[in-house]
C-alpha cells in the first residue's frame, strides 16, 4: 500500500470514528428520539393467553354474579373510545386523592407506582389531568379541537380510567425527554396501567401517540397487553366470546352478561362490562 493510499485509510477510519461517535452522542443526549425509534422496533411476545378448557363449570347470570361475596362488579375493562362511547348517564366511580380523582382501584396503584419512579430516578410525577365531568371534557373540546381531545362521552377521562402525567417542567411528548417519562412507559404495566395510545397505533386508537396518558385495567391485562405490543380495542378483540384463557394464575374470559358459565369453584372472581356488549370475567384460581 502506498503512503498516499494510507493516509486516506487512516482519514476514512478517523471520520467514521467520529462520525459514529457523534452519532451515538446525539442518540445519548436525545433520550426521546431514542425511546420512539427502541418503541417502533422493539419485538413484542404473542399474547401470553392460553386456551383452556374447565372441568367443571356453573352457569349464572352477570347481575347475580355480583351479588356474591367473593366477586367484584368493576369498570376497569370498559372500552372507551369514538365507536364506544360511555352509556348515556353514565356514572364514574370516583375517590380523590392528593387533589386528583380517578377511581379507587387505581389510587393505590398510582402511589405505588411514582414512589417506584421516586425511588429509581429521584424525580416525582404529578397528574396534570384526571376524572373530568362531560362539561369539562367539552370544555377541552372546544379548546383543542377534535384532533386532540375525544368528543364528550368518548374520553376515558370521564370513566376516570385515565390520569395525564407530568414531570416538572416536562409534559405533554416533552415527558419522554425525561428518565422519569421514560421509565413510566416501562413499568407502569407493573402497576396495572397501560399506555393506552401507543406509538404506531395511531390508525387503531384514532389517537396520536401519548405517553403521558395512562389507563388503568390491572393485573393481568396490563402485563398481557404491553408485553404483545397490544391496545385495548385490539386485546378486547382477541378475546373470543366464550373461550376461556389461562395467564398467570388467573383465568380471563368474555362472555355475553345474561348466560355467564364459570368454574365450578374459585377464590375470586372481577367482572367489568368491555363496553362492547360483552363483560369480562378475571377469575383468581
Ligand atoms: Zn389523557
Amino acid at each position: 500500500m502506498t503512503e498516499r493510499k494510507k493516509a486516506v485509510a487512516l482519514i476514512s477510519l478517523v471520520c467514521a470514528i467520529c462520525l459514529l461517535a457523534s452519532t451515538l452522542g446525539f442518540f445519548m443526549t436525545h433520550g426521546d428520539i431514542t425511546y420512539r425509534l427502541w418503541s417502533r422496533i422493539r419485538p413484542y411476545a404473542e399474547p401470553a393467553l392460553e386456551i383452556t378448557s374447565l372441568s367443571a363449570t356453573q352457569s349464572t347470570t352477570a347481575d347475580e354474579l355480583i351479588l356474591r361475596e367473593n366477586v367484584r362488579a368493576s369498570s376497569l375493562l370498559m372500552l372507551v373510545n369514538r365507536s364506544h362511547p360511555l352509556p348515556l348517564g353514565y356514572e364514574a366511580l370516583i375517590e380523590e386523592y392528593n387533589g386528583a380523582k380517578m377511581h379507587p382501584d387505581m389510587i393505590p396503584a398510582y402511589i405505588a407506582l411514582r414512589d417506584e419512579l421516586v425511588r429509581r430516578t429521584g424525580i416525582r410525577v404529578y397528574v396534570s389531568s384526571d376524572f373530568r365531568t362531560p362539561e369539562e371534557q367539552a370544555e377541552i373540546l372546544a379548546e383543542s379541537g377534535g384532533d386532540v381531545a375525544a368528543e364528550v362521552g368518548c374520553s376515558e377521562h370521564e370513566a376516570g380510567l385515565a390520569l395525564d402525567i407530568y414531570a416538572p417542567y416536562f409534559g405533554g411528548e416533552s415527558l419522554l425527554q425525561t428518565r422519569v417519562g421514560r421509565l413510566m412507559n416501562e413499568i407502569c404495566a407493573d402497576y396495572g396501567f397501560i399506555i393506552r395510545y401507543p406509538l404506531g397505533k395511531e390508525a387503531i386508537t384514532g389517537i396520536d401517540y401519548e405517553p403521558w396518558h395512562l389507563r388503568y385495567v390491572g393485573a393481568p391485562h396490563a402485563r398481557i397487553i404491553t408485553d404483545a405490543g397490544l391496545t385495548l380495542e385490539e386485546y378486547v378483540g382477541l378475546l373470543t366470546p366464550n373461550v376461556w384463557y389461562r395467564c398467570d394464575g388467573y383465568l380471563i374470559s368474555r362472555q355475553l352478561p345474561t348466560i355467564l358459565t364459570l368454574p365450578a369453584a374459585f377464590s375470586a372472581c372481577s367482572l367489568s362490562p368491555d363496553n362492547t356488549g360483552h363483560v369480562i370475567l378475571t377469575v383468581k384460581v
